[in-house]
Order: structure tokens, then sequence, then C-alpha cells
């Protein structure tokens, strides 16, 4: 069976996505991610439609890249026009890039309607403008629009196309379920019908509309597509594209292709989440193989099961994709649940004390209204401390916060730490907007110089829900914090009736919990 080549369109139609914009200094940390990943083709954009576009591909042409090469994209030539003097080929020569993908119509209503030609120009225009690609030397892929509404409308024209992008010389045909509409089964019927074995090879380039982009496309590959397009997550135009964070994964492990990927699984879940940041998303917790929730399971009986045979329960081990598997703590959390997440500090026997002891500090803790599920970093420090195995990253002295608000003014926020660490006295102080914020901002001044990780660690998600609302302003709120150092995330969670007091502990949690397990153990800063 042939390898299947992966071309990642992140930087171009994942660009389309609703919310989602990355600076050019992003779309290269993006594009060296995807090369180390060794995707085999990153599309970068449409050089025809901005500067932005355009000088993205002009910075990469000083990177060096490992694996990936660089495609840029643009339309076919416009109708009755010379190519080698048309606008979109022109500006796919000047990308210089190695590959080109150029998009053609293939469904005669848009030839029609949308180009207003006649459907032997629109043949001419895909022959045209793939073969003066190819003689410059470039690797072109040829995406059919709408590839399948047009084979359900007029079969023998869409296979025109085809015809005319395999005699120009096309190194792929792909087919593109542009509007997202189709099923498995109408992919795989088409495909089927296709004369392949006098056709250049085929690929496939989904949308999620109907939420089978994923499965569209290996359903192209079973029946012969060798090369498959998406977005990291999934994301791009209206409700997104083909998800390579599911596709790869699924090709590698369950079908037994070979991907230029294949080799590098364990760095998908960093992968993913990188993206996530840059696009500055919360990653999805239940997406598949990289979800925070994909290898997560509650306490009780599975757990149970989990400790004793992993692969009774879980469909693969989460370290082939680089994800782990999480424990989910409750109040129904045996000791079994509680000895799998202190196996990390040695080996405890169930019937110990420190076991016994531990159990009942959950117990206490989940009384007073925390929830370790999705805090698993807090849990983690609950532990050190039971065992010994803390180190305070400092001590506070005090804090002090003023919230001033003006008629025609937002209100404001200034603030002063005073605290305590390696046995100096620190002072940190900041302004803005809200409490937390100002908090967060005030601890990083008074540590920033003396210890130099904390720049890297972020607050990506901030959550507060109120536990017992009958008690109105009195009630206990409980935060949690995610944190992320670009790598790894962290969950923390605070509880008070002082919702400035249960954010500090989420705070001073995610910052210790760092502290402790990264810093020191590393020995490093
Ligand atoms: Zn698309």
């Amino acid at each position: 069976m042939k390898p299947i080549m992966i071309l990642d369109t992140t930087l171009r139609d994942g660009m389309q996505g609703t919310g989602i914009n990355y600076s050019l200094e992003d779309k290269i940390q993006i594009a060296r991610q995807l090369d180390g990943f060794r995707i085999d083709f990153i599309e970068g954009g449409f050089p025809l439609s901005s500067r932005k576009e355009a000088e993205f591909f002009r910075r990469m042409k000083s990177e060096r890249l490992e694996h990936a090469r660089i495609a840029s994209f643009g339309s076919t030539r416009r109708p009755n026009h010379e190519a080698e003097k048309d606008p979109n080929i022109r500006a796919l020569l000047e990308a210089e890039t190695e590959a080109a993908v150029v998009v053609g119509k293939a469904w005669t209503e848009h030839v029609r309607q949308v180009l207003k030609t006649t459907l032997e120009e629109n043949l001419r225009m895909v022959h045209d403008s793939v073969a003066t690609l190819k003689r410059r030397g470039l690797t072109v892929i040829f995406d059919l629009e709408h590839f399948f509404q047009g084979y359900n409308d007029d079969p023998a024209y869409a296979l025109k196309v085809l015809e005319a992008g395999t005699d120009a010389g096309a190194d792929t045909l792909v087919l593109c379920d542009t509007n997202g509409g189709m099923l498995p089964a109408d992919v795989t019927r088409i495909i089927q019908a296709l004369p392949q074995e006098r056709l250049a090879p085929l690929g496939i380039h989904c949308h999620d509309d109907t939420g089978t982009a994923v499965a569209n496309s290996l359903a192209a590959v079973e029946v012969g597509a060798i090369h498959v397009q998406g977005t990291v997550n999934g994301w791009g135009e209206r409700c997104g594209n083909a998800n390579l964070c599911v596709i790869i994964p699924n090709l590698c492990l369950k079908m037994g292709r070979e991907t230029s990927c294949c080799g590098n699984l364990r760095h998908l879940t960093s992968l993913s989440r990188f993206v996530a940041e840059k696009a500055n998303i919360i990653p999805e917790k239940r997406q598949p193989y990289v979800g925070e929730a994909a290898f997560s399971h509650k306490a009780g009986q599975h757990a149970d099961v989990i400790i004793k045979a992993a692969h009774l329960m879980e469909h693969i081990p989460g370290e082939l994709v680089g994800n782990e598997r999480r424990l989910l703590l409750s109040e129904l959390a045996g000791k079994s649940t509680v000895m799998k997440k202190m196996a990390k500090y040695g080996n405890f026997d169930k019937s110990s004390q420190a076991v016994q002891e531990l159990t009942d500090r959950l117990k206490e803790l989940e009384e007073e209204g925390y929830e370790y599920e999705a805090a698993e970093a807090s849990f983690d420090l609950v532990i050190r401390k039971a065992l010994g195995r803390y180190r305070p990253l400092f001590e506070l002295r005090n804090y002090h916060l003023e919230s001033f608000k003006a008629t025609d003014s937002p209100a404001k926020t200034v603030g002063r730490i005073f605290l305590q660490a390696d046995a100096k006295e620190l002072m940190g102080a900041a302004a803005g907007l809200g409490p937390v914020e100002t908090l967060d901002d005030c601890l990083r001044d008074a540590l920033a110089m003396s210890h130099p990780f904390m720049e890297r660690i972020k607050l990506v998600d901030f959550a507060v829900r109120v536990l017992n609302p009958e008690r109105a302003t009195a009630a206990k709120v409980r935060v949690f914090i995610t944190s992320s150092d670009g790598e790894k995330s962290w969950n923390t969670v605070g509880v008070s009736e002082n919702v400035i007091e249960a954010s500090w502990q989420a705070l001073i949690d995610s910052m210790d919990y760092y502290y402790n397990n990264y810093v020191i153990e590393n020995n490093g800063s």
C-alpha cells in the first residue's frame, strides 16, 4: 500500500475559521511545528490576497525545513487570459515555493454562474494553469472545488476536469467536499466509480458540515486516495475542516497506513495544544486522542481496572499520541484512585497509613467545596504536602487590592504584594482592570527577577462557579484556573466565600505546581 501524503491547511483554510487569526510570526512558528511533526505539505496561504500572506512565503524561504514542502494557494487563470500573464498564476510563481495548490471548478453550475464562462473554457483554464506551473518545476496539487456535488450533477463533466488536470501533469487531483455536505457512503460510491488507473493520484479535502469530515477522508483513503488535506484541531471555515489530529492517528494506529508523521505521534498532543495557544482558543477537552478527557477515567470500578490492566479499558495507551491518562477524583473516589495518583511518589500499599490519610483528607476537602476532577495539579500539591514533598515557591506577607471607579470611566484595580522567597523580602505592584489580573501581575512583578520561569506560565482559562447560590452573597465560589507553559497545561482550584481569595488559591497552586514539578525537579529555572 502506498504511503499517505498529508497536506496541512491550518494556515490557509484554517484561517477562515470564526475567531481565528494568526499573526505572521504565529504562522511561521506553526509552520516550524508542522515541519517538526513531518507534515508533507504546508499550505501557507493565498499570496495574491494580502501583503501578510506574500510576506509569509518570503520569510519561509530562509527557514531550513527538515521535511515539509511549503505550498502556495491560488485559483486557475481567469477565463480567456494567458496563464503566464495571469495575476493568479503569477502570484503562485512569485511565492517561489516548491509546491502550489491550484483550485479549479468541477461543478458545471459553478462554471456557468460563478465563472460565467463555457464548460470548454474552464477545461482549458485548468489545463493551462496546471501545465504552466508544472513547466516551472513545481509540484502541482490540483484541488477540484465542489467535486462531489459536481459529480452528482454531471459525472461526465467532473471526469473531464479530472482528465484535464491529469493531462496537464498535476501530481495530485484533490477531490473537495467544499460545502461539507457529503456522507462517507457518497464519497466511497463516487470515488469507486472513477477510472483511477488512468488518472493522476487522488487526494481528499473535506469540510465538517455534516460532522463526517474525518470519516469522509478515511473513506476516501480506503478506496484509493493517497493524499489527505485537513487542519490541526479541525478548525476552519464554518464547522471546520477534517481534523488532522484525528485522521493521522487513525491512519497510523487503526488502518496500518504509512505517513511520514507516524513516527512522531507522541508529539501530536503538543502540536494540537501549540496551535490552540496560537489561535488563543481553549483546547476542546473532549477531542479524540489529544483532548484532556481522551484518557480520563472516573474513579471507582473503571479506575480499578485501569490500574490492573489499562488495555481492557483504553483503545490505545494515551502516551502513543503524547497524551496522558488522568484519573478523575470525586466523592466516590476509592483508595485505588488515590493510590494511582500517589504512584508518582513511590509504591504505597492500599492498607498503608498514607493512603488512608489522603483518602480522608480528600473527603474533607470535597466537603469544603473543592473539586479535583478538573484540578489534578492542585491534588498533586495535596499529595506532596501530605508526603512532605512540597516546597512553597514563596511565603505571603500580605497583599492589598483597591478597586476604584469614576462615573464615566471603567473600573480599575491597583495592587501591591509583599512576600518572602529564598530568604529575600520581595515586593510587587501592578494596575489592571480586574482584581485577579492585577493580583497575578503583582505576583509576577515581585518574582520576575528571581524566578525567570514565571514568564513561561500563562493563564489560559479562568472559570468561576457559585457553589450554594441559595445563600446569595455569602455563597461559596469555586475558581478553576488552567495554566500553560506552551507545551503542558495544568488545572488548579480554589474555594472561598471571597472570589479574590478563591482565585488567589488557584493562582498560587498553579505557580507552586509548576515550581515543584518542573523547576525544582529539573533543578533549573
Ligand atoms: Zn476547504
